[in-house]
């Protein structure tokens, strides 16, 4: 036979067809069409008794071929289920011998199979729950009658793969060879056996779910999805589908899970999982940044500043092992921010995260000091210093006077010119922006910042970087707050200018957290401090050279209200907690506030709030696209989700965007522009406009 991904073998009396299709057995077109060709020929040469079937030691199969996703191929025939009923139905027995990944359709496909003989290590799951989608080739129905009803559901409901060893003595598994151990020969081995012995071919479609508390077990599993994944509609559906396969003959339950594959396909869900999964891959690519570029090595790391920031991103180094020069202008912020990180860790350790002994260890890799002198041989220090151009101005020239040639220079500034910052060096190209979002040990984002002339080899060990220290990476140009921020303040310019026009902070924040942000934006500031966004106000009046206008938010400034820390901002927090508490002192600063500039207020609806403020979003979003600040708007949807609460079901405000259709959007930010004395960034963007007249999306 001749299929570029299919071999077949035959050893005397066993045939063995061999995937092999890298990285992972994507069950693309040409390889469904070349399993089935070489079980027709396995089948039809009388001389072969028994079939093994197997992959590669790095996957039997990770399942569908994402790269097909999309395109005419995916289609094609024969489909996987056609696939899986060829082997079920084969009239000789076939053994699936599975190493590393079995995934998804992969396992389903070894589902089909009569037998498994499977490496300890081999990692099995159904991982479709992930993407908001169930098993729609056989794995709700195969899985429960082969490992029971309770493992089945742990399994296809959660989506994490399980180790094979763990199916030992289970009809799932036939055989379990130890780790490194010759698969093949095992398998081959297996199926001799089960040819001399005459055993009847095991179809799982024959087997019964054998579970006597079956009703009250399926009923705990939907009250336990009920209250963990509320907006997302997949784990129910997984459970009902798992649940036919007590209560409904085989193929019927085939035909079930079929229908409810394909109205999952179809929910904004499981688009927005899907999205998210494209985007986080996409994310990692750079037009003009090759894969290969070689990049420096990072071995050694310094901080600059051991606040709020620099203690969070010590940490993350800290984690991977990588040793941390922390440097602080005096000696008592230093004491205090080795406590605190101190204090993280002991807090891990008492949560059971971390042992007493990987305490000392990571505490061990962090070398404090006073003097610039310990970043000599540094191969990339970041500073986290006050939001101020002229301590970073005093920071990169000295650390351009004392860092070796080949060092990377990076700043966390949120809001700063970072080609201005680059300026204060011999070498803009060595200088880059690395924010972290605050904290920034917990929170999985990091923009990383082009200057003009960053190198492609710094913006790429960067890259990488954040990937060793487990965050994900978002490249942005060079602007007033970057991609985040940026979009941010639009956001929040749409939420003040609701209570201007009547609406209250607990009222926009409540329709916000509705419609799924983690927190509303009123709430968010209180919690980061409303002081360095009262500064930065300044700083641009100033830099306008125009006198600054106070709205509600500086008001509250005025009044030392800077949020939580203060115990008041936009609400009161009572002494040690943090729970928004509405406040008559914020009522009265907004009716003031109305009243001096004539504003009768009037009732907005949540509907209004969402609309707004996301709009806002979008609206900002696409200028970011236009100026090429961002490469594609899935960025900004991964910005969005992992650094500012955005709700993972809507799958991002661009993404978002789409759904709802670009011409509404740009018809509601029409309405908004039209408005008297509207700002005029309602207006929507160049780019919006055109995408929602040809009819396109931002994805
Ligand atoms: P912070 O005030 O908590 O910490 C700053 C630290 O820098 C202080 O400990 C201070 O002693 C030290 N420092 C100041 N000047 C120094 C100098 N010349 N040499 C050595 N140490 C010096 O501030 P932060 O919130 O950690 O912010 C630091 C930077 O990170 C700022 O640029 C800020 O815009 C940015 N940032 C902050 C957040 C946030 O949410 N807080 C998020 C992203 C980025």
């Amino acid at each position: 036979m001749k299929n570029p991904y299919v071999t077949c073998t035959v050893d005397s009396d066993v045939a063995v067809i061999t995937m092999n299709k890298p990285p992972i057995n994507g069950l693309g077109a040409e390889l469904r069409s070349g399993i089935v060709e070489a079980l027709d020929e396995a089948v039809a040469n009388t001389a072969v008794k028994a079939i093994v079937l197997t992959g590669t030691a790095r996957a039997f199969s990770g399942g569908a071929d994402v790269t097909e996703f999309g395109t005419p191929k995916a289609s094609r025939e024969p489909n996987l289920r056609v696939v899986i009923a060829a082997l079920d139905d084969s009239p000789k027995p076939i053994v699936a011998a599975i190493a590393g990944q079995c995934l998804g359709g992969g396992l389903e496909l070894a589902l089909g199979a009569h037998f498994r003989v499977a490496l300890a290590d081999a990692q099995l799951g159904l991982p479709e729950v992930k993407l908001g989608l169930l098993p729609g080739a056989g794995g709700t129905q195969r899985l429960p009658r082969l490992i029971g009803l309770e493992a089945a559901l742990n399994i296809i409901v959660y989506g994490s793969p399980v180790a094979a060893a763990k199916f030992e003595g289970t009809p799932l598994i036939d055989e379990v060879v130890a780790a490194g151990g010759d698969l093949l020969a095992a398998a081959t081995a297996f199926a001799r056996k089960v040819v001399a012995e005459s055993r009847p071919l095991k179809r799982a479609r024959d087997l019964k779910v054998r579970e006597p508390a079956a009703d009250a077990l399926l009923q705990f599993a939907r009250n336990m999805v009920a209250a963990g994944a509320k907006n997302f509609p997949a784990p129910l559906a997984c459970v009902e589908a798992i649940a036919n396969s007590v209560g409904k003959p085989f193929d019927e339950g085939l035909r079930l899970e079929r229908e409810g594959f394909m109205t999952l396909m179809n929910t904004p869900e499981s688009r927005a999982l899907r999205h998210v999964f494209a985007a986080e891959r996409a994310a990692a690519k750079l037009p003009d940044v090759p894969a290969d570029t070689p990049l420096r090595n990072i071995a050694k790391v310094g901080v600059i500043g051991a606040g709020t920031m620099g203690g969070g991103i010590t940490m993350n180094f800290l984690n991977a092992g990588i040793p941390v020069v922390l440097l602080e202008a005096k000696q008592e912020a230093l004491d205090k921010g080795l406590g605190t990180i101190r204090k993280n860790y002991e807090n891990s350790m008492k949560k059971g995260k971390l042992t007493p002994a990987q305490v000392e260890q990571r505490m061990a890799l962090v070398t404090p000091t006073l003097n610039y002198d310990a970043f000599r041989d540094a191969d990339l220090v970041i500073e986290a210093v006050f939001e101020s151009m002229d301590v970073k101005e005093t920071v990169f020239r000295t650390l351009d006077e004392v860092c070796k040639p080949g060092a990377i220079l990076a700043s966390n500034t949120s809001y700063l010119n970072l080609d201005k910052i680059a300026t204060f060096t011999q070498r803009p190209q060595d200088v880059i922006g690395l924010h972290f979002f605050s904290p920034a040990n917990v929170m999985r984002l990091l923009e990383i910042v082009r200057g003009a002339k960053t190198a492609p080899d710094v913006l790429a060990t960067s890259m990488a970087l954040a990937k060793k220290i487990k965050k994900i990476a978002v490249v942005s140009g060079v602007c007033d707050g970057f991609i985040g921020n940026r979009m941010l303040a639009r956001y929040g310019a749409a939420a003040g200018g609701l209570i201007n026009a009547g609406a209250l902070p607990q009222q926009i924040d409540g329709a916000l957290q509705k419609y799924g942000m983690a927190m509303g934006p009123f709430r968010m500031g209180d919690l980061a401090g409303r002081d360095s966004g009262w500064a930065t106000r300044k700083r641009k009046a100033a830099e306008a050279g125009v006198e600054m206008k106070p709205l509600v938010a500086d008001r509250l400034c005025e009044a030392g209200r800077f949020g939580q820390k203060t115990g008041a901002g936009w609400y009161r927090y009572e002494a040690g907690k943090r729970d928004p508490i509405p406040d008559p002192v914020t009522e009265t600063l907004i009716t003031q506030y109305r009243s001096e500039n004539g504003i009768t207020a009037r009732k907005v609806s949540d509907a209004e709030v969402v609309e707004r403020c996301i709009y806002a979003l979008v609206n900002e979003g696409a200028r970011i696209l236009e100026e090429g600040i961002a490469a594609r708007a899935s960025d900004l949807d991964i910005v969005y989700l992992n650094g500012y609460g955005y709700p993972l079901h809507r799958g991002g405000p661009m993404l978002y965007a789409d759904i709802v259709g670009l011409p509404n959007v740009v018809r509601a930010l029409r309405r908004f522009a039209a408005e008297p004395g509207a700002d005029p960034s309602w207006q929507p963007a160049p780019l919006l406009v055109r995408l929602a007249e040809e009819g396109r999306s931002f994805n």
